[in-house]
């Protein structure tokens, strides 16, 4: 078998705690992999997770928040239980495209508008009649590209709505970004990417509109609607058998992390440092894969290069110092890599990519 990498920045599955060795231990010796799902003690498990999560990550207390099996899961249920007509996507990559896919095939009504992805769109332009639209979709921070919208976009289609609802993908910056809750309807994510986890569970946060506006619609066909989902949750309890152990997971990190408050400006800062070196340094040339400063992702760090030059780096950072650098993705697969900087990859694991960087850099100048 290969060796493991000391330090993976692959954008997700990415990092996961190192504590998580011993939360799994604990996981079983507590017998939460047998747990009844509607019992007293699964409950409290959820109350607490709920709590931590609410506490951890600034989710307001009139928000429902929901469990689910994925980002992905995600898209579906919105298009069931709050798009009775058509959604509006603006996306510039794969996964807001997938999001729009998905819409599409079930309501064929949607639109969507594909922005450059060195580009910050203007709100007062988007092409969506807010009266004939459910719902506006946005990826907040989109991971294949290595772009992200900030706040103040954000708040500004909030403000452009009329009665259409706002949602949100945040699956890579939940966690790792101090969302704004109260500027959508619906936000949601899964927790391998920003929470350090294993895959297999997703959270969808709803605002009180966005029940209420379930609710009107009344989706009840689907084992997954909002409805159901939520009035299971008045109880703790979901509509089936759940992921009891990464539900457990969840709220032990969530409990030992430090909140949002203190997790974000960290990861700023190091995203801040990192573009700053490729673009002043510029390392076999490899700079920045987004030149917009005002569209780059804190959370998700993209850089560019001719392709040789993304296969030498990724294969010597692997085997010389034992870092797995993340491959580009779709239109930019082979151009460009994707470097994760999640709160579980460790300082210490970027002083060892800036080390790489620094090594390579003086053997070229050498030749
Ligand atoms: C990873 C990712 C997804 C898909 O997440 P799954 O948990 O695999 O469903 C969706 N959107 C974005 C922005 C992502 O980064």
């Amino acid at each position: 078998m290969a060796t493991l990498p000391t330090y993976t920045f692959n954008p997700g599955p990415a990092a996961v705690y190192p504590e998580l060795r011993q939360y799994l231990t604990d996981a079983f010796e507590e017998g939460w992999l047998s747990a009844p799902h509607r019992g007293e003690r699964f409950t409290a498990l959820v109350r607490h997770c709920l709590d931590q999560a609410r506490a951890k990550l600034n989710i307001p207390q009139d928000y429902t928040i929901l469990f689910t099996s994925s980002a992905t899961e995600c898209w579906e249920i919105l298009a069931q239980s709050l798009t009775p007509r058509r959604s509006f996507h603006l996306y510039n990559g794969a996964f807001g495209q997938k999001w729009f896919d998905y819409a599409r095939a079930l309501r064929p009504g949607c639109t969507g508008l594909r922005f450059d992805i060195n580009d910050v769109p203007d709100p007062a332009t988007l092409p969506f009649n807010p009266e004939e639209t459910d719902l506006v979709c946005l990826t907040q921070n989109e991971t294949s590209t290595a772009t992200q919208l900030r706040d103040s976009f954000v708040l500004n289609v909030f403000n452009r709505l009329g009665p259409a609802l706002l949602a949100i993908d945040a699956t890579s910056s939940l966690g790792g970004v101090q969302l704004k809750f109260i500027k959508a309807d619906v936000w949601y994510g899964s927790v391998q990417k920003c929470l350090g986890l294993p895959a297999g569970l997703g959270l969808m946060v709803l605002s009180p509109r966005a029940v209420a506006r379930a609710r009107e619609i009344g989706d009840k066909a689907h084992y997954n609607s909002i409805n159901s989902m939520v009035s299971n949750m008045l109880n703790h309890q979901t509509t089936h058998t759940p992921n009891v152990l990464g539900i457990y997971l969840l709220s032990r990190v969530l409990q030992a992390r430090e909140g949002i408050k203190v997790i974000a400006p960290h990861l700023q800062e190091r995203a801040q440092k990192l573009y700053d070196y490729f673009e002043q340094v510029q390392p076999l040339g490899l700079r920045p894969l987004i030149e917009n400063p005002e569209a780059r992702s804190t959370t998700v760090i993209g850089l560019q290069g001719p392709p040789a030059v993304i296969d030498e780096v990724k294969r010597r950072a692997r085997d010389e110092f034992g870092l797995q650098l993340g491959s580009g993705y779709g239109d930019w697969k082979t151009t460009s890599l994707r470097i994760a900087n999640f709160p579980a990859v460790p300082d210490a694991a970027f002083e060892a990519l800036v080390q790489f960087f620094e090594k390579v850099r003086s053997e070229e100048v050498v030749k």
